[in-house]
């Protein structure tokens, strides 16, 4: 279903609410990361320019009691998107009041305010993350329109994104118009031939992706930790690989119903430690001994993989194919990177937060079509499921 958007509005003088996802990673109060804030700023700056007097809410991890509060305020957001905006913003530190309301008051055409941690308001009573009515009606009589942008927050039904939304006439920012574009065009109508490719550590927090995506890719290959609990359903030796063992009876029953349309690996990188100094050898998946551990695909599955995908006009991906962060290991992800991005003709797709940051961190970030930036939020739009974030946007 198409969404409104940010160009829809007339933003003029207006007070625009915008939820962004300004959930980044810090440590000891420096931001490591700020690609999130970098992810924002289109929408930001387009209602600056257009005189939209600009009111930011966002979350920062989990706050549960009022010790947490300090750590996890966003001043240090304000002050970096100040710097990229190349102009002051007001924070103000408080999620409701007299002070924000008189902050908001005061904003001319084109100033940007950014609102304290939503998630404060989970000290007393969880208010933010249950989505207590009242407070979505409070945010939202300090706006007169809304404009969502936090993809990463999708999949949740909170107060700051769902609450505004049932109050306020609500819009897509630029961002959450890609990642629609992009996740949700893989599931609603995708240009085929599509390949998937699955991989990451377990088979159980991929089941609702995996019976997904056999619904609507052509061809399913499947890498990483995961593809050995299919290989125990075929009866082979995995030695000391990963094994979900309640998940045999799964894979097997996905082998038999889905014939060729699944494709495993025919090789893999096996050690007798997980250590990037262990020794490797590459054998057949047929030749896995008992007392080693299979880390990463092989050179000839690379090769298979890359056959799979020729031809292909959507490619989605989720899930490294081995343990990426050990660079000896990394070679299965890199391959898969270099192939996919070697389709010229095809809508490349990477859902999912391990597999978005091994894409980026290995050189490949600029290689395909979109990368996600809502890990949970991009898995569970691929399992078929509506995100009430985005479901809470107006249709056009
Ligand atoms: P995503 O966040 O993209 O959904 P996952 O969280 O499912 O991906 O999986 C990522 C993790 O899977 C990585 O930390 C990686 O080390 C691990 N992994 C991949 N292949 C293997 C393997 N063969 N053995 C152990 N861990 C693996
Ligand atoms: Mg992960």
């Amino acid at each position: 279903m198409a969404k409104k958007i940010v160009t829809d509005l007339e933003l003029k003088g207006k007070t625009v609410l915008v939820r962004a996802d300004f959930n980044v990673p810090m440590k000891d109060g420096e931001i490591t990361d700020d690609n999130r804030i970098v992810q924002a700023l289109p929408t930001i700056k387009y209602i600056i320019e257009q005189g939209g007097k600009i009111v930011l809410f966002s979350h920062l991890g989990k706050v549960k009691e009022e010790s947490d509060k300090a750590g996890l305020t966003l001043k240090p957001v304000a002050d970096a998107l100040s710097e990229k905006l190349g102009k002051e913003i007001t924070f103000v530190p408080e999620t409701r009041g007299k002070k924000l309301e008189q902050a908001v008051k005061d904003l001319n055409d084109g100033d940007v305010l950014l609102v304290e941690n939503t998630r404060y308001e989970d000290v007393d009573g969880k208010k933010e993350s249950k989505n207590d009515p009242e407070l979505g009606k409070y945010w939202a009589s300090l706006g007169d329109v809304f404009v969502n942008d936090a993809f990463g927050t999708a999949h949740r039904e909170h107060a700051s994104n769902v609450g505004i939304a049932s109050n306020l006439e609500t819009v897509a920012g630029f961002l959450m118009e890609k990642e629609i574009k992009y996740i949700g065009g893989v599931v609603e109508n995708p240009d085929k031939p599509v390949v998937a490719i699955l991989g990451g550590a377990k088979v159980s927090d991929k089941i609702g992706v995996i019976t997904n995506l056999l619904n609507i890719a052509d061809k399913v290959l499947i890498g990483g930790g995961m593809s050995y609990t299919f290989f125990k359903a075929q009866g082979k030796e995995i030695g000391l690989s990963l094994l979900e063992k309640d998940k045999v009876d799964f894979a097997k029953e996905l082998l038999d119903r889905a014939g060729d349309q699944i494709v495993l690996p025919v090789d893999c990188k096996i050690a007798k430690e997980f250590s990037n100094d262990a020794e490797i050898t590459e054998v057949s998946v047929d030749d896995i001994p008992a007392d080693q551990e299979a880390m990463d695909i092989g050179p000839k599955t690379v090769e298979l993989f890359k056959e799979q995908l020729q031809g292909a006009h959507t490619v989605v991906w989720n899930g490294p194919m081995g343990v990426f962060e050990l660079s000896n290991f990394a070679k299965g992800t890199i391959g898969v990177c270099e192939a996919i991005a070697e389709l010229k003709d095809a809508n490349t797709i990477i859902g999912g937060g391990d597999s978005a940051a091994a894409a980026i961190s290995l050189g490949y970030g600029d290689d395909f079509s979109h990368i996600s930036t809502g890990g949970g939020a991009s898995l569970e739009y691929l399992e078929g499921k509506e995100l009430p974030g985005v479901v809470a946007i107006a249709n056009k």
